[in-house]
């Protein structure tokens, strides 16, 4: 993802008024009907999501394009969003990511490559053939891939307890990528003693680890993370509750352990979309995901009152790159019969991305 290149879209689009915009995406839009999907990750910014045929986190997103039969599928999220919905789709449909640039700096933090080599690392230390890996859907379609070639699943934000459960009852131990704090968190909820989780930290001899450590250890983490939902403290916890003691606190599990301890209730973006929705009148919330999904949860619930963890709005900068401007670039072109922007996943590393994709799905 590093090195991937943006075509120039031209200062037509960049001069656009955002009326205009507006009014150009809805026209091709129609004019594309039902050739089109459009689907937006829900830390996607309004003017883009507001164009979405379905919203929703990335699973829900993959789902809706594996059982779609639209022949241009524009994915508003970022790159690992898009293979994935490659990875579930069919060869006649192709599957457009609006900037090229809009990637994810935790999928970044683990390539295959690396990953790969801390497990030759292991290999001499531990059987390998007893420890699952398992990789976040938040990862590149090669760390999927490699995860499915060696007997692990893919988990979600949603199901990463249940995953890690699953790993554990095969006996052995887990190597848990990219996401530290999902692990550490997913750990903590089975119960798992905290000195049987060790952290694998990049560029050190054995991880910064002693050898009777990963040799006692049932989960090995991978140091990535999200840089959105670090910016969130238990410090800002306390404080929000000194200010107003009815307030709820709900935040993701990408969060640091002590931020999910301070919480009332934490989960993915879906279950905080949930429990806002599902709570009375009046109710008093504050959330610790990206601001997109805080602000537009306050907007659509006038009656709670809702705001971010964090006084500093924390944005996706990477997603926000899809805009309305790109949007309409890529619609433009689709119009004009031409396929920009593809994302396309090769097959072998497809086949077993989906075998550990398709392993979550019966877990
Ligand atoms: S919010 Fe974090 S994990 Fe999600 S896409 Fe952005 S950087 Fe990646």
């Amino acid at each position: 993802m590093t090195n991937v290149k943006q075509a120039d879209i031209g200062k037509e689009y960049l001069e656009l008024t955002g009326d205009e915009t507006h009014e150009r995406i809805a026209a091709q839009k129609k004019e594309l009907g039902a050739q089109l999907l459009i689907l937006c990750h829900h830390y996607q910014q309004d003017d883009v999501f507001n164009f979405a045929d379905y919203t929703g986190d990335s699973l829900k997103l993959a789902k809706n394009a594996a059982t779609s039969d639209r022949q241009f599928i524009i994915f508003c999220g970022v790159h690992f969003m898009a293979e994935s919905a490659d990875i579930l789709t069919t060869d006649a449909q192709a599957v457009i990511l609006p900037d090229l640039t809009a990637g994810c700096s935790m999928a970044d933090m683990a390539t295959s490559t690396e990953v790969e080599g801390v497990w030759q690392e292991l290999a001499p230390l531990l059987d390998t053939k007893t420890v699952t890996p398992i990789t976040y859907v938040n990862s590149s379609a090669s760390l999927k891939a490699f995860v499915g070639e060696h007997g692990g699943s893919v988990c979600t934000s949603s199901n990463a307890e249940r995953v890690l459960a699953w790993a554990l009852r095969r006996g052995g131990r887990v190597f848990f990528c990219p996401d530290e704090h999902l692990g550490r968190n997913s750990a903590h909820a089975l119960g798992i003693p905290a000195d049987e989780v060790v952290l694998w930290r990049r560029g050190e001899k054995l991880g910064g680890n002693k050898i009777a450590a990963l040799q006692k250890a049932k989960v090995i983490l991978w140091d990535g993370y999200c840089t959105v939902h670090m910016q969130f403290s238990a410090a800002q916890i306390e404080q929000l509750r000194r200010d107003d003691p009815t307030i709820r606190i709900i935040v993701h599990p990408e969060c640091r352990r002590e931020v999910v301890q301070a919480a009332d209730l934490y989960g993915s973006t879906e279950t905080i979309i949930r429990a806002v929705a599902e709570s009375p009148t009046g109710s008093h919330w504050a959330i610790g995901t990206e601001i997109n999904l805080v602000e537009r949860l306050a907007r659509q619930f006038p009656d709670r009152h809702i705001r971010s963890v964090s006084n500093v709005a924390c944005k996706c900068s990477t997603m926000y790159r899809i805009n309305p401007a790109h949007l309409l670039w890529v619609l433009d072109n689709l119009a004009a019969g031409r396929v920009v922007n593809r994302i396309t996943v090769d097959s072998r590393t497809a086949g077993f991305a989906r075998i550990a994709l398709d392993r979550m799905l019966t877990i």
